[in-house]
């Protein structure tokens, strides 16, 4: 750029010095260097005319002939403009690209911008949720309108995903998982799981056909075991008819807990919602408790805030605690101290079993709601459980909008503490 430069301010000070010159030799010096000014000026105007059009016309061009100075300024520029062009050619080749995977996917991938409205989806998404181009702009919500989806938008809490049936196809589940991303906008993306959730289906069907159908030959077993007790038999039956009676009970529990949860996964959650004052509910629990607990004399202590209420099923909320509490019971030693303390915390109900008993190492913590696990100390004892209480517990906090918080120690005791989000509106006066 400098040497053109330099070379175009040669050229004008070698006009001004001819006009000089002929100013001198004619006698008209302002007239000469009028004319080599207007000379350069006219020159340097169609330069620009030229520039103008060049960049107007034919960007896609190579640049029009000039001297050193212009050509210099439209040689830079040209090259510019080629990278720009390939720098351009690059990144379309990359968005086809990618535009090409997804279009490939099996699973739907929509973008929402902000305000949750549709800006982009693929070809799996089109044909799941039944998207047109003419829907661009206009809110998901009004394609995917299950309750379950509108408060997973709403809520904005997309740790999991959540499982819908197809806005479209009848017989289709879907599984939709959102994710955050760039300026608050947001990746959805859309899984036919139908298969799974048959297979799904057919598991918890099989579970509670089987269960349903072990009941009858347990009842004749456990009858005929009962008049078998009461038959003087002689000594050398004493113990195997105890054992078997032990076994048959073991399992009459297992088939009642297994038809219990498949209970639970099958019916449409919040099927029954009444609110329940906790008071009456937990003083019945404590009171049954005592009696589970007999010899083994636990002290077993109520303190209930008042007039605390949940919404939910009292059945089920009665089959929670009550578990919590037979589990303390069951684990903690004779003349054990067991709490069952109910408590508003801001706007929270938390529910909490708290034993000193034997309690366990936090690494069973994350394991202990799923089905038939069990720590290893209480499996080799004859405390008698399946591993199902838990996974029932759970269960039901799901269907109540509460989890289960534990916490235990070894050799001090364990806190179980059912934590309800929910709020109940006070009944109309
Ligand atoms: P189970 O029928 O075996 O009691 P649960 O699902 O109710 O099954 O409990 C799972 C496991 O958690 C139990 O086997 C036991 O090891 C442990 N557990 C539950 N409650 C307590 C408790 N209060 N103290 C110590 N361990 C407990």
């Amino acid at each position: 750029m400098l040497r053109g430069f330099s070379a175009e301010l040669r050229r004008l000070l070698l006009l001004l010095t001819t006009g000089l010159v002929i100013g001198f030799w004619t006698g008209h010096m302002g007239w000469a260097l009028f004319a080599a000014s207007a000379f350069y000026v006219t020159y340097t105007l169609r330069q620009i005319y030229h520039f103008n059009r060049w960049l107007i016309s034919s960007a896609d061009l190579p640049p029009p002939e000039a001297t050193r100075f212009w050509g210099e300024v439209y040689n830079r520029i040209y090259s510019m403009q080629r990278r720009q062009e390939k720098e351009k050619q690059r990144l379309e080749a990359v968005v086809n690209r990618v535009q090409d995977t997804t279009s490939a996917l099996r699973d739907g991938v929509v973008i929402l911008d902000r305000r949750g409205y549709l800006d982009w989806w693929n070809p799996a998404a089109q044909r799941l949720l039944g998207f047109r181009a003419s829907d661009q702009g206009e809110s998901v919500i009004n394609f995917v309108r299950h309750p379950r989806f509108v408060d997973y938008m709403e809520e904005g809490q997309y740790g999991e995903a959540v499982e819908i049936p197809s806005p479209r196809f009848n017989d289709k589940q879907l599984q939709i998982q959102i994710t955050r991303f760039g300026n608050a906008e947001r990746l959805m993306i859309v899984r036919d799981v139908t298969q799974l959730h048959k297979l799904e289906q057919m598991r918890k069907n099989f579970v509670a056909n089987v269960s349903h159908e072990l009941r009858t030959p347990l009842t004749v077993l456990t009858g005929y075991l009962e008049t078998l007790n009461d038959a003087d038999l002689g000594p050398k039956w004493d113990k195997p008819l105890k054992q078997m009676d032990q076994q048959a009970r073991r399992m009459s529990m297992l088939v009642s807990d297994l038809l219990i949860l498949s209970k639970l996964e099958t019916a449409e959650p919040g099927s029954v919602q009444r609110p329940v004052p906790l008071a009456p509910l937990l003083s019945n629990i404590q009171a049954e408790a005592q009696a589970l607990s007999g010899d083994l004399n636990h002290s077993i202590t109520l303190e209930c805030e008042a007039d605390l209420e949940l919404l939910g099923s009292e059945k089920e909320l009665h089959s929670a605690f009550s578990n919590l509490l037979s589990n303390a019971i069951k684990y903690t030693p004779a003349g054990g101290k067991i709490t069952l303390r109910a408590k508003r915390h801001g706007p929270e109900i938390h529910v909490s079993v708290q034993d000193n008993g034997p309690g366990f190492e936090s690494k069973h913590i994350a394991y202990l709601t799923q089905r038939f696990y069990r720590v290893e100390a209480s499996r080799n004892s004859s405390t008698g459980g399946a591993g199902l209480g838990l996974a029932i517990v759970k269960h039901i906090l799901l269907r109540h909008e509460g989890e289960l918080q534990i916490s235990s120690e070894v050799g001090k005791g364990s806190v179980f503490t059912c934590v309800f989000n929910q709020t109940v509106e006070p009944p109309p006066a």
